[in-house]
């Protein structure tokens, strides 16, 4: 079989939600089927399914078996791959669920994050031989010993691009609820405008901002065997963006909020340095640690604070510690170092608007400010305009 034929689909938990979005699932794949011969369709668990699931496993003991965990969280998206093929059967389409470890997805050991090490593509291949539409589940494989393992939240998309890159498939596409990559987050600015390309390290570093399109290891997947993503909307026909390779490029690609943040200060007369290993242990995620003077600075997500401030405030007097809200602004573009000019007009709006920098980094892809507060809405609005607006993306 010719595998430059073979086209992947993913399609995550909102879009099989329901019979009504499965119905409308099922009619995407046959649209696509009609010009693709072979098709493999990767799907997630049912909306909120997995969520559900944890807190289940969390009722009945305050810290799950790892191994149990796993085979109850790979239920998901049996439920989904199941439904999808009855559905295409009986409108007329011959198709094939698969487990993961039906389809040979070989992962290593690490429960709920396991890693894929392998894929032996002989039974996908056989099905889609016999001209049939192979359903594997996402988010699931198998480990040396025969156990079920899970790739950790959000990771069919890696499920997808992993068996793109196993079938050297044309290209993955993932369907979801939003219609692509944007040059910001169209709910805040109206003017932002979807971009038809990006790089994998673009998206990587919007990924790793917070902007929940696709799963940053599906990325580092397809950035490795060059498999194009291609982010679409389940619910309506407009193209989509395509993470891809891209040899050279200049302009800004977007610009990411976030408001999430929490800058925790510490102050601590004898050596602040010595919170680091209790913090470490702890497991929270922390960033951007700084020691200056008799303070420890670091940052949390705002999701977690209150977890962290019970433990926290065990071991520390409520006094030694602050908690401020603040911002995080990325400006994401490949190429962005080399051009002086991005830097010159976010120091001027910067200026204009007296706002205070906590932390400023510049990387070859990204520029980041971290601000002592939150800062207002209209700084985006701002750095948008000067940044994005003129580059026509489309
Ligand atoms: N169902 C899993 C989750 O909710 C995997 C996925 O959706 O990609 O994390
Ligand atoms: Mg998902």
């Amino acid at each position: 079989m010719n595998m430059d034929t073979v086209t992947v689909l993913k399609f995550g938990g909102s879009s099989v939600a329901d019979n009504i979005r499965l119905n409308m699932v099922a009619e995407k794949i046959i649209s696509i089927k009609e010009e693709e011969k072979n098709i493999v369709v990767v799907v997630s668990a049912q909306g909120k399914t997995t969520d559900q699931l944890i807190k289940e496993a969390k009722e009945l003991s305050a810290v799950p078996d790892d191994r149990e965990m796993d085979v109850l969280l790979s239920t998901g998206e049996q439920i989904s791959m199941s439904k999808l093929a009855i559905l295409l059967k009986r409108m007329g389409y011959d198709a094939i669920s698969l487990t993961g470890w039906q389809a040979g997805m070989y992962t290593n050991k690490t429960n709920q994050n396991a890693k894929i090490e392998t894929i032996d593509t002989t039974r996908i291949e056989e099905e889609l031989k016999k001209g049939k539409i192979v359903i594997v589940a996402g988010f699931q494989g198998i480990n040396e010993k025969g156990d079920i393992t899970t790739l950790g939240r959000g990771g069919s998309d890696t499920t997808a691009v992993a068996i793109a890159a196993a079938l050297k498939a044309k290209h993955c596409y993932i369907f979801s609820d939003v219609d692509g990559v944007y040059t910001t987050d169209p709910k805040k600015i109206p003017d932002a405008q979807k971009l038809p390309t990006l790089s994998y390290t673009e998206m990587l570093e919007i990924a790793n901002e917070g902007a929940r399109v696709l799963h940053n290891r599906c990325i580092e997947v397809g950035k490795k065997y060059h498999i194009p993503i291609i982010t679409k909307s389940t619910f309506n026909d407009k193209p989509g963006s395509v993470v891809q390779d891209k040899i050279e490029d200049t302009s800004v690609k977007s610009i990411v909020k976030n408001d999430d943040i929490i800058l925790v200060d510490i102050y601590e007369e004898e050596n602040p340095q010595k919170w680091l290993s209790f913090l470490w242990k702890l497991g929270i995620d922390a960033n951007h640690f700084m020691i200056k003077e008799n303070h420890l600075y670091f940052t949390i997500k705002n999701s977690v604070l209150n977890k962290f401030q019970e433990v926290l405030e065990k071991e520390l007097q409520e006094k030694e510690v602050k908690y401020h809200s603040i911002s995080r602004i990325a400006i994401v573009g490949h190429g962005i170092k080399n051009d002086t000019t991005v830097m010159e007009k976010v120091l001027k709006i910067i200026e204009k608007n007296h706002l205070e920098i906590f932390t400023l980094e510049e990387s070859e892809s990204k520029i980041v400010i971290m601000f002592t507060k939150q800062v207002e809405p209209s700084i985006l609005e701002q750095l948008h305009e000067d940044l994005c607006a003129q580059n026509k993306f489309i």
